[in-house]
């Protein structure tokens, strides 16, 4: 009766929705988009603490039990539909316009990314606190050089700065998933952690450094400009930004993708 392909797997511990929505930071003054409700338990603790609760539920299957458990929430609105399909920050100002909204969600595993994603896009939330699995949660506060550093982790961090809260261990579920699950909340930061002159530049070598993981920064660099710059300038590139020539890509941090996306940029605008 539960939908894998929906992602369905509902809290049955009181203490996990009742921790999540004091985490999520809901007073009186929020106003809050929650993405899958479910049966409601999370829905009901940021009811009581947020000036209004706005939820988007894919299964109408479950309309009416959801409609049952808050009855008595006068301040939430159910919205059905697919919250991929939604334009988040047009739906924001419609129905949480004069509160300050904020995001909040055990969201479905199966769109973890997509979805987190959508919600820092929006750049309309003052915060963002989901459970996802514990996995991309570690995945999302990375440091350069760990294992879990990736591509995710530096668009995460770029935009927002992310806090792993606490773990779900899987018998909170129903049902229990795999694996353990993680609480982070992650604040947007409004403006960039370093001065970046162009975005898109910037995202295009940090997935040019991380395509070819253990690969270094010079061959990633080279897969994705060789046809414009040959190797010695990408290497001058490299080692103008004070880096070794020979340098991993999962070795850098933002102020470094930024001054290499810099370097790069300068020289393809010379058409050297
Ligand atoms: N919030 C509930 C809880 O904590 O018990 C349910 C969480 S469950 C992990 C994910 C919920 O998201 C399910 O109710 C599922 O039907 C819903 N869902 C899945 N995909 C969705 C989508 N694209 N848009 C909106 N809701 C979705």
């Amino acid at each position: 009766r539960f939908s894998k392909s929906m992602g369905q797997n509902f809290l049955i511990q009181s203490w996990v929705p009742n921790d999540i929505a004091d985490a999520s930071g809901a007073n009186a003054s929020s106003g809050v988009l929650e993405i899958g409700p479910g049966i409601g338990p999370l829905t009901v603790q940021l009811a009581r603490r947020a000036g209004r609760v706005v939820s988007v539920e894919l299964d109408r299957s479950l309309l009416p039990i959801l409609e049952e458990t808050l009855s008595g929430c006068g301040n939430t609105e159910i919205l059905p539909g697919d919250v991929m399909k939604l334009n988040i920050p047009a739906l924001v100002a419609d129905k949480l316009s004069g509160l300050t909204p904020i995001a909040c969600a055990n969201l479905p595993y199966n769109i973890t990314t997509p979805a987190l994603t959508a919600l820092i896009e929006a750049d309309c939330f003052s915060a963002i606190t989901v459970m996802i699995q514990r996995e991309v949660a570690l995945r999302i506060c990375a440091a350069p050089g760990t294992a879990d550093y990736g591509a995710f982790s530096v668009y995460c961090q770029y935009h927002t700065d992310p806090e792993l809260l606490f773990d779900v261990p899987p018998d909170c579920f129903l049902p229990a998933p795999k694996v353990t699950s993680s609480v982070i909340r992650l604040v947007p930061r409004g403006v960039p952690p370093v001065p970046v002159a162009d975005e898109k530049r910037f995202f295009q070598v940090v997935k040019a450094s991380f395509a070819q993981r253990r690969k270094t920064l010079l061959n990633g660099l080279s897969s994705a400009y060789g046809s414009r710059l040959d190797k010695e300038a990408l290497r001058e590139v490299i080692t103008s930004c004070g880096l070794s020539a020979d340098v991993r890509g999962e070795r850098l941090g933002i102020p470094e993708f930024a001054a290499v996306a810099a370097r790069l940029g300068e020289l393809l605008a010379n058409g050297t």
